[in-house]
């Protein structure tokens, strides 16, 4: 039996609590797993709930209904505007119920309610309705004439898509796993990170409602093992990976080994430059939030690369560290909270370890963070800006995902330049000037996916990705819709016309 959120018991946090059962095709079934993944709160420490373990059994499972149903036709033979009008339906949904979402997601990985809805559930909803306009307007056949007369070019859905994904967003990174692979026609197994699997059951049944038949998708929650077996599954067409570099590479290997489809949305460590004309008064708060403080500085397109002029550096490293210092911590329940906890004790330790590491080698704290008081149950680190820091120190190599930022100083436009170009990633990044023109041309020059000029943002109907370790293939709109699509050539007679429509 197919359970609608409305129908699943009411509770305080709806979605949370112990869920005895995995979602798989769309129904609730009971695991092979006799194994749980307990989930808690970042901020607090409490129990949210638990949601089974999926074990290699179960998730070999999900990939046959996955597999079954593709074949069948049954969701890869509706028209595209019929698929489409599921993906703007289940974004209605998501919109009408963003309440109780972002309630859960906040519960699951610390940031508060309205940082989910803004930060997550508005881009959630853009991509899916961003996905529906591509696939509406998508040039599913074509006739071109070649050498040899017509020949027929088709876009077929790749068939069933295993998904992996992390913890930082988990409703945007959801729906950009989704919205594409439904759009396609294509069935699909998601696997959610460890931290965060409870929003990923409670988003599958929205889908379900909005109209996705039966079969069509599964979430297997679990940690590196249940990824690994989704991978490496004969059944399973592509992979689409959302989470680190060293993850990515090792994903990326076990799909070279079986030339297996695969893109990969990973790490970033991107800069933002400063220009001297900058508007600093009206520029400041966005500067520090996207370049650092932004979820926490958990954020795989922070721009924790600040690189400014030397002509302004104090005046605007001094802006920026009043600006950090309105980012108060707080439980994500709190009124005022603008800061949130990390993930786990580990990755405060990690951050905590980044800290100490800039402080060794030789970077200046312009504000030192640490564990603020009265928020011990919680992972939390207050912002640190470093100043002093050269390209070639390891909090300017490292991505470090919390809420550290290393000033750079330049000279000349071209050394900025060079200096953001110079890192293993290319994810994101930013220009800050009066002159939008003149930010546009330092953006082309800029080795990566995403710029934003005075501001950063991802737009749902823009390609969206990363150069170099950041990643391979694109996300969003027409080019995130593409790579979940095979294309086909058939070859008329020679001599052949087809009749016209
Ligand atoms: P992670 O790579 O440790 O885990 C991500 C997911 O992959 C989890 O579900 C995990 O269980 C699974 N996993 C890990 N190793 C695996 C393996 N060998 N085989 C199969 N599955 C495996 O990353 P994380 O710490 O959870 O997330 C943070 C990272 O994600 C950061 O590097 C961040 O930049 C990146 N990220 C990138 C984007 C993007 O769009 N480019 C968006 C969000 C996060």
């Amino acid at each position: 039996m197919t359970e609608t959120v409305e129908s699943r018991p009411s509770a305080e946090l709806v979605g949370a609590g112990d869920q005895p059962q995995l979602y798989l095709g769309g129904q609730w079934v009971d695991p092979h797993s006799t194994e749980t993944l307990e989930v808690f709160s970042p901020a607090t420490g409490e129990r949210v709930g638990s949601v089974p373990l999926a074990d290699d059994t179960d998730v070999n499972t999900a990939v046959e209904i996955a597999r079954t149903v593709f074949t069948s036709g049954v969701w890869r033979d509706r028209t595209p505007a019929d698929r489409a009008a599921v993906l703007n339906r289940a974004a209605d949904l998501i919109n009408e119920r963003m309440g109780d979402i972002s309630a859960l997601v906040s519960a699951e990985m610390g940031a508060t309610p309205t940082d989910v809805a803004t930060l997550q559930g508005l881009p959630a909803t853009g991509v899916l309705q961003g996905y529906a306009a591509a696939a509406t307007d998508f040039p599913w056949e074509e006739l071109r004439t070649g050498m040899f007369g017509e020949t027929l070019v088709t876009r077929e859905a790749i068939g069933v898509v295993g998904a992996i994904i992390a913890w930082n967003v988990p409703l945007f990174l959801l729906a950009n796993k989704f919205g594409p692979a439904l759009a396609a026609g294509c069935s699909i197994v998601l696997k959610p990170a460890p931290e965060t699997p409870l929003n990923a059951n409670l988003l599958a049944q929205i889908f379900t409602e909005a109209g996705v038949p039966e079969g069509v998708i599964s979430v297997v929650p679990g940690g590196v093992t249940a990824g690994q077996t989704l991978v490496d599954h004969p059944d399973v067409d592509k992979i689409t990976f959302t989470g680190s570099t060293a993850a990515g590479r090792a994903i990326a290997a076990r799909c070279g080994d079986a030339l297996k489809r695969c893109s990969l949305e990973l790490g970033g460590k991107s800069a933002a430059i400063v220009l001297d004309d900058v508007d600093l008064e009206s520029n400041i708060f966005m500067l520090v939030f996207s370049a650092g403080l932004i979820n926490a500085g958990q954020a795989c397109v922070a721009q924790t690369r600040v690189l400014v002029p030397r002509s302004r550096h104090d005046e605007i490293v001094s802006a920026m560290v009043e600006t950090a210092k309105t980012f108060v911590p707080g439980l994500p329940t709190a009124e005022g909270t603008m800061l949130g906890p990390l993930i786990t004790a580990k990755q405060r330790d990690k951050v905590e370890g980044y800290v100490a590491k800039g402080k060794e080698e030789g970077a200046t704290p312009a504000l030192e963070g640490g564990r603020p008081d009265g928020l011990e149950s919680g992972f939390y680190v207050t912002p640190t800006i470093f100043t002093g820091v050269t390209n070639d120190m390891t909090i300017a190599r490292e991505e470090i995902f919390g809420p550290v930022i290393s000033v750079i100083a330049y000279d000349t436009v071209d050394e900025a330049i060079e200096i953001a170009n110079d890192s293993d990633y290319g994810l994101a990044g930013s220009i800050w000037t009066s002159d939008v023109e003149r930010g546009v041309e330092i953006a082309k020059q800029v080795r990566t996916g995403t710029l934003g000029i005075n501001w950063y943002a991802i737009d749902p109907a823009s390609p969206f990705g990363g150069f170099k370790n950041s990643g391979i293939g694109r996300e969003n709109g027409r080019e995130g819709l593409e790579s979940y699509l095979e294309h086909k050539s058939i070859l008329m007679p020679m001599g052949y016309m087809t009749p016209q429509a």
